[in-house]
């Protein structure tokens, strides 16, 4: 398959990032390492709704939407317009800015639970303010985790880039295996006087087992733990309320980022009045936590999604795409190959195989020759037509339909696969 658009640009910059720029790259899910080369450009200059034109030119279906937060779209007016206005009144100020006091408002209005919300600006600052609250309250150190929780000490520490995190922090952290409340139990079982927090991604890469997310909020509060939502993916997608909302279970804390500020940094940890107080006495303070053009954006997107009218309309098209992939999935016979589950704001596929890798970057390299940016994680967004999902949908056609019939995709590959963010040890 050779590459139909042409990537000078994009070569050309990445041969001085990677002078200048350690891995070339601020955000290892972006770089060249996850995209089949050859195949993909490597810089992206501009965005208009769920379109993207890469630094030659090129447009493109955009399918992981900058891995979340642009949920609307890209360039979306009511969001733009939102920033221009603040932006003419000033960025940050020396005082407390009023969006601060709004957005909180709009959030424990749409949040059931939440009482008081705290604002930071990436889901890994919500994440680590969230569990030293927890640490706070219950004079514990040791977390349970399952997902991935951002690029702090105290969680990086539990994966295989734990490099730089000191021993002494890292053996304070568990993960376990979403879903399964065994392992919960068994973690439990060893060090239930030492739990700060049990923190969970509400629906990773699948929904939640029925009674799963009650049984993990039971569990924590048995123990004297408190249960932390990582909503950072569901939070403003799954439902306005998020997994709250969606799956009827209030958790101690949820932590919210990625949709809030549909693209600008913005993150918030939200819980009851009870639990939030504990942030009077921890430190748990920025320069830009009241940043103001972020809060518009902020408002303008809570403003925009809080009836439930274009979450339900995502939720239609992440179905339309799903059923889509499922019925190609059965026509080419690769159910062992290639699975699509989690909920329709968000599907994301997941591949078997002999090589995993290969498998998914052959169906990314076909989702490249489609028009098509894909990493597997499905970020249906506003403003995805149709006509876009249709387009995503050629693309696997094609993919599964190369898969069943010879295998030998590593000689089809244009570039080196895919590697992984997180490497087995
Ligand atoms: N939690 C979850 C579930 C995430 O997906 C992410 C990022 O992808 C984070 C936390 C960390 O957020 P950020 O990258 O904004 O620090």
């Amino acid at each position: 398959m050779k590459p139909q658009f042409p990537f000078a640009r994009s070569e050309e910059l990445w041969a001085r990032a990677q002078a200048v720029i350690p891995l070339g790259t601020q955000t290892l899910s972006k770089s060249p390492t996850q995209f089949v080369q050859g195949a993909h450009p490597i810089f992206l200059t501009s965005g208009s709704g769920a379109h993207v034109f890469d630094a030659d030119g090129n447009e493109w279906i955009d399918e992981p939407m900058a891995l979340g937060p642009v949920i609307l779209g890209y360039a979306e007016p009511v969001i733009d317009e939102a920033i221009s206005r603040q932006l003419r009144d000033g960025i940050t100020f020396t005082m407390m800015h009023p969006l601060e006091v709004e957005v909180a408002e709009r959030i424990v209005a749409m949040c059931p639970g939440v009482e008081m919300v705290r604002f930071a600006k990436s889901g890994s600052d919500a994440l680590s303010g969230a569990v030293r609250a927890a640490r706070a309250i219950t004079g514990r150190d040791h977390v349970i985790v399952t997902g991935y929780h951002g690029w702090h000490d105290w969680f990086i520490g539990s994966t295989s880039r734990w490099a730089g995190v000191p021993k002494a922090v890292r053996s304070l952290v568990h993960p376990i295996r979403f879903g399964d409340p065994a392992e919960l139990a068994a973690v439990m079982a060893d060090l239930r006087e030492k739990i700060a927090a049990v923190v969970v991604e509400p629906c990773p890469a699948e929904p939640p087992p029925p009674g799963y997310l009650q049984h993990v909020v039971d569990v924590a509060a048995e123990a004297g733990a408190l249960s932390v939502f990582d909503e950072v993916i569901t939070g403003f997608r799954v439902a306005p309320g998020g997994a709250r909302q969606r799956y009827g279970v209030i958790p101690d804390i949820s932590c919210y980022g990625k949709a809030l500020g549909n693209g600008m940094p913005i993150s918030a940890i939200a819980g009851s009045h009870r639990v939030m107080k504990v942030f009077e006495e921890i430190f748990f303070s920025g320069t830009h936590g009241g940043e103001a053009l972020s809060l518009a954006a902020a408002r303008a997107l809570l403003d925009t999604i809080s009836d439930g009218t274009v979450l339900g309309e995502i939720e239609e098209r992440g179905r339309n795409l799903m059923d889509g992939v499922s019925a190609l999935i059965e026509r080419h016979g690769v159910g062992e190959l290639v699975t699509i589950a989690g909920e329709p704001h968000h599907p994301v596929m997941t591949f078997g195989g002999a090589d995993p890798l290969i498998t998914k970057s052959w169906t990314q390299q076909c989702q490249a020759a489609a028009g098509c940016l894909f990493n597997g994680s499905l970020f249906v967004c506003a403003r995805h037509t149709d006509a876009d999902i249709r387009q995503m949908l050629d693309g696997f056609d094609r993919a599964f339909a190369a898969m069943s019939d010879d295998g030998d995709l590593p000689a089809r590959l244009v570039g080196p696969p895919v590697s992984p963010v997180f490497r087995e040890p």
